[in-house]
């Protein structure tokens, strides 16, 4: 049963321009702009146009177009930003939370790409 998708999420609202946002990528099916409470010097969001709850959804269900596009479009902000490690970059953090468990607050999909410094361990020990 696929989580319902929320049309009035503060990222459907964004890509519908009601609210203002950093753009740092655009493409016809992704969009990417800074996180409004960034956790490092570098934190964007990727995020699909289309309405995916979480990873698991967008994977199983977004268009071969789509999923080309969306890590394509990572990939070249990575690289743009210099955090790419393949161009030189020191490496990032890429960070999808999914429902109640990981808190994820915002109920559309998005990759949190975090760097510009050490990002530590990936979790607290269990
Ligand atoms: P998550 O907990 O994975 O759902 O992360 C949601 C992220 O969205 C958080 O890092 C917030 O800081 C970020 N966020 C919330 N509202 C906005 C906004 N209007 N513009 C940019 N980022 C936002």
């Amino acid at each position: 049963m696929p989580y319902a998708y929320d049309d009035q999420n503060i990222f459907a609202r964004i890509l519908r321009g009601e609210i203002p946002n950093r753009t740092v990528m655009e493409t016809p099916h992704t969009l990417v702009f800074h996180d409004i409470r960034p956790h490092a010097p570098v934190h964007v969001l990727v995020i699909p146009k289309g309405r995916y709850v979480t990873f698991d959804d967008f994977a199983a269900r977004a268009s071969a177009e789509e999923l080309v596009d969306f890590h394509r479009t990572a990939a070249a902000v990575c690289e743009s930003l210099g955090v790419s490690p393949g161009a030189g970059g020191a490496g990032y953090r890429a960070i999808a939370n999914a429902g109640p468990d990981s808190n994820q607050e915002v109920p559309h999909y998005h990759l949190h790409l975090l760097g510009g410094r050490n990002m530590g361990a990936l979790l607290p020990p269990a």
